[in-house]
């Protein structure tokens, strides 16, 4: 078992498959991104290494994402080695949802049990504005593709921007009304890459909030008001989904952090919003063995900060949000 200092049991790893994407939200990287040579990311056999590791430490539960997973080569056949893996239960992903449609199948044949699709808006305008290259109507039918294969329940990830779509967050959670799907609204967080547009144009969860209850109706709280993974849960009268919210910024959930992160380079990164980092790439491309890795994972996981800085003013400018994957 992987436990830190603080005694939080560490079992949750979040793996960047990759830094590339087909997208290029506003609040994520620039238009003009560069992307780390492929050889410096970690290659299948790497990846597999790594995560049999982590999972002899107790890992169980484990999320693809990026960058974009889905352009990763092999996709289908790694969620299925890494499904396979002794000791993993749980498997889902991260997504844009631009190749959900065609992928979704395959996925959850390989083994792959949920997905969270990220869609910040229902206007097509918007939606390119937000994403740059987006189109709104592939991301929807990737989300029914991704529901009629059984990766549910469907939880939808939209990060608020003001001055793009803070007026948007009403029809995202009318959603829930018609969908047994879970919509998170989540706080913008800052990181390389955009910083200034993520610290002027953060909505807070609580604005998010009372702006559904005035334009929607009243929310209850749900999930007898214990946090779903990093969530706040609530429901509108009469829904079938529920409503997420995701406030990292304004209300951390530090306390009960379980995650650990794989970044695509392959390196152990302790806390989203801290630089801090242990390097497993490069000792294993030297040859490390199994028990000098692992004691690099269980040490690192050991020294894991207790939780963000950004109440002081400390912002991690080591990476933009692709290379961490969120
Ligand atoms: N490309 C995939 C996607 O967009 O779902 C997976 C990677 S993305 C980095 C993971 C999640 O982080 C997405 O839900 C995205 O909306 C969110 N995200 C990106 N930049 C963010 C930021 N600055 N603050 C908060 N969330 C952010
Ligand atoms: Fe790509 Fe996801 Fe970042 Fe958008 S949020 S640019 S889809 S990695």
């Amino acid at each position: 078992m992987a436990i830190d200092r603080f005694g939080r049991d560490i079992h949750y790893l979040r793996i960047s498959l990759t830094d590339h994407c087909n997208l290029r939200c506003v609040y994520c990287m620039p238009e003009d991104m560069t992307f780390r040579p492929s050889a410096e990311l970690m290659q299948d056999d790497e990846l597999l290494r790594l995560v049999a590791l982590c999972a002899e430490l107790g890992f169980y539960k484990i999320r693809l994402t990026g960058g974009e997973p889905t352009v990763r080569l092999n996709l289908v056949e790694l969620v299925s080695a890494i499904r396979h893996t002794p000791g993993i239960q749980s498997l889902s992903m991260t997504t844009n949802g631009v190749l959900l449609e065609r992928l979704a199948q395959p996925l959850a044949q390989a083994g792959l049990q949920r997905v969270n699709v990220s869609l910040d808006t229902l206007n097509p305008d918007q939606f390119k504005r937000l994403t740059r290259w987006g189109k709104l109507e592939q991301v929807w039918d990737g989300i029914l593709a991704a529901e009629a294969a059984g990766l549910t329940p469907i939880k939808i990830n939209a990060v608020v921007v003001r001055g793009y779509n803070e007026a948007e967050v009403s029809g995202l959670a009318r959603l829930t009304l018609e969908h047994p799907w879970q919509v998170r609204f989540i706080e913008m967080m800052p990181f390389a890459g955009a910083t200034d547009l993520q610290l002027r144009q953060m909505v807070t969860a609580e604005e998010i909030l009372e702006r559904i209850r005035t334009e929607v109706g009243p929310v209850e709280v749900a999930n007898d008001g214990e946090l779903d993974g990093e969530a706040r849960l609530f429901r509108l009268a009469g829904a079938q989904g529920e409503l997420g919210f995701i406030s990292s910024v304004t209300q951390p959930f530090c306390a009960a952090c379980t995650r650990a992160r794989l970044t695509a380079d392959g390196r152990l990164r302790l806390c989203l919003l801290r630089e801090g980092e242990v390097d497993l790439l490069t000792p294993l491309r030297a040859g490390a063995s199994q028990a000098e890795l692992r004691q690099l994972i269980l040490d690192g996981i050991w020294y894991k900060p207790w939780g963000h800085g950004l109440a002081e003013g400390v912002i991690p400018l080591n990476r933009v949000m692709s290379e961490i994957g969120g």
